[in-house]
């Protein structure tokens, strides 16, 4: 069977300057190049019974660039704040905060939605906390805890630090901006978990239950890093499933697998997997889904983000 269920969402991209050449006394002596930013935005719509997703291959674009400081010509550029960004590595370690146990089971069958030149995985900073607020308005009774519990194990599975940041009233959408400062402060947004409807939300349209993804930016060639994401729950469809004798569990299946988008992982065509498009067995995590989400503490940290 097949659906348009999934879709690759976020910022739109706009393109800007690239580089600019300085000549004096007739001799190059300096190439200015731009801090380019990439931007992407994942998401990942979910079908919550039938259906499959269409593969979707990844889009980088530029969105953003500015002008940077005149550069000697060696080395990396220096990373300057680009428009519409937060001040560079806030709460950064020198040293990623968590260190995750290796996965008892070996296993190769995972997908990163994205990877860098070097191979390693396109993350989030393992460095820095990864906030997280709910829009809790539309959470269906007996939900309590499903994704605490489900971000506790992602954070166990990653390294990654979760911080609780309480609820939000932001209403999420497919051009969320990554940086409201007028909302969360002068930082990255943080992660948004939402509690919707279809009606507010046309990527849960039909059987998809849930969407996940994240926002990634680099510095030209650089390694590309997420930054915020969204993560959407079809409150309507939820409320049904929590009815259901072990429904809870299934719910819970279907969080950590949109936290599984978020944090970087894309589907695998390997069914015991939770990565699985179709999310059939509320088993939770297996061997496949571990090692992908061990890997991503491999992730690089960014002072420059
Ligand atoms: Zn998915």
């Amino acid at each position: 069977m097949h659906s348009n269920y999934g879709y690759d969402g976020g910022p739109r991209p706009k393109r800007a300057s690239t580089a600019l050449a300085l000549f004096r006394n007739l001799m190059v002596v300096a190439a200015v190049a731009a801090v380019a930013v990439l931007v992407s935005g994942f998401l990942r719509g979910d079908p919550g019974f039938t259906g499959l997703l269409p593969k979707l291959a990844p889009s980088v674009q530029a969105t953003a660039s500015s002008p940077g400081p005149a550069a000697s010509g060696q080395g990396p550029q220096k990373a300057a704040r680009a428009p519409d960004t937060p001040p560079p590595g806030l709460e950064e370690a020198g040293h990623p905060l968590g260190s995750p146990a290796k996965p008892a089971v070996a296993s190769s069958s995972y997908k990163f939605l994205a990877t860098n030149a070097d191979g390693t995985p396109a993350g989030y900073s393992p460095c820095r906390p990864l906030h997280y607020v709910v829009n809790a308005a539309l959470a269906p009774a007996g939900s309590e805890g499903l994704i605490a519990d489900a971000i506790a194990k992602i954070a166990a599975a990653t390294g990654l630090t979760f911080v609780d940041d309480g609820t939000s009233k932001e209403i999420p959408s497919e051009k969320r901006k990554p940086y409201q400062p007028a909302l969360y402060g002068d930082r990255w947004a943080p992660l948004l978990i939402s509690w919707t409807t279809p009606e507010a939300a046309p990527a849960l349209t039909g059987s998809v239950i849930g969407t996940g993804g994240s926002t990634m930016y680099s510095f030209g060639t650089g390694p590309k890093s997420y930054v915020t994401g969204s993560l959407d729950l079809d409150a309507p469809q939820i409320t049904e499933l929590l009815d259901v004798p072990g429904g809870a569990h299934y719910v819970s299946a279907v969080i950590q697998h949109e936290l599984g988008h978020v944090v970087g992982l894309d589907h695998v065509d390997d069914p015991i997997q939770l990565m699985y498009p179709e999310i059939g067995a509320p088993d939770g995590l297996a061997a496949g889904d571990l090692n992908g989400l061990y890997k991503l503490h491999t992730a690089p940290c960014r002072t420059d983000l």
